[in-house]
């Protein structure tokens, strides 16, 4: 029997998704998880209520959020995901060349166990060869590695629950320590129409940690407003000094190279919130 998957986002604000089918769905020591089929979209995460990923659109979320960053250094060989639980982000991230170690740290090992059953077009990753899937609190996790990585990418749920703490101050600087002397950071930062003081605040404490913040953008009908944002902190490479730069080939279905050099390209009212020269 279909039923509506509701989503609340504000008090002007709600996603109606009609679900014909619960495949899982159990309470976790941290959240709420299921893995539902939606009409529209096809089996998807569903975390507390909120639609994570779904198999019709994952690969814009997953592409973009690692291969802007791991493109952006010129030899990235360790990479540490904080969330990532699907599996999508790591499966992109091991099809880079240079890429010799992706450390996937996921804090609850019951979205592990639910995308191993019923996401395997993202959860292949945890059997890949180069990918270690370790089930910690990122938050903790990081302090644990100083300047370990090449890129760190936290590919996280919204700033709620266990996730809270992934958008903080504390966290970030954490994360720079983790980095090695040339290392860049990419975080998802939600809607460009709905989070706009989120994406400021996130970027104006990258600006403080980092000598270059960047900002991209990518729709995924998916997320509320589908114009989704990510956040940049990087200690040396500017991705404005690396557009014409040649980039090895990688089998991608939204990401390619144009897409690179045009995902940086913000609207007015964006340039308006982050204080940027017009
Ligand atoms: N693409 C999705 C989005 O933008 O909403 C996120 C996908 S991924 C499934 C998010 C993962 O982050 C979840 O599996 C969640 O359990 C994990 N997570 C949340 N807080 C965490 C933390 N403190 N440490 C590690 N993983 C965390």
């Amino acid at each position: 029997m279909p039923f509506i998957l509701s989503e609340y986002h504000s008090p002007g604000l709600s996603v109606n998704w009609t679900a014909n089918k619960v495949l899982f769905h159990k309470q976790s020591d941290f959240q709420e998880v299921a893995i539902v089929e939606l009409e529209e979209m096809g089996r998807a995460l569903v975390l507390d209520g909120y639609v994570q990923v779904t198999v019709e659109d994952e690969f814009v979320y997953n592409e973009m959020i690692t291969h802007v960053p791991l493109f952006t250094h010129p030899k990235p060989e360790k990479v540490l995901i904080i969330g990532g639980g699907d599996g999508g982000s790591a499966r992109e991230a091991a099809k880079h060349p240079s890429v010799t170690q992706v450390d996937l740290c996921e804090i609850d090992p019951m979205v592990i166990e639910a995308c191993r059953e019923h996401l395997p077009e993202m959860s292949v990753s945890y059997n890949h060869p180069k990918v270690n899937v370790i089930t910690k609190d990122g938050v903790k996790f990081i302090k644990d590695h100083p300047n370990t990585y090449d890129v760190i990418i936290i590919d996280s749920s919204d700033p709620i629950g266990p996730a809270v703490d992934l958008f903080g101050k504390d966290f970030y600087s954490n994360v720079h320590k983790a980095l090695k002397e040339d290392g860049i950071f990419a975080c998802q930062s939600e809607s460009l129409f709905y989070h706009q003081d989120l994406i400021k605040d996130v970027h104006e404490m990258l600006k403080g940690l980092f000598p270059i913040a960047r900002l991209y953008t990518a729709t995924t009908p998916t997320y509320p407003g589908f114009l989704w944002a990510y956040s940049m902190g990087s200690k040396k490479y500017d991705p404005f000094d690396r557009m014409d730069v040649k980039k090895p080939e990688i089998e991608a279905r939204y990401y390619n190279h144009d897409i690179y050099k045009g995902c940086f390209a913000l609207p007015t009212f964006i340039k308006e919130t982050l204080g940027l020269k017009k």
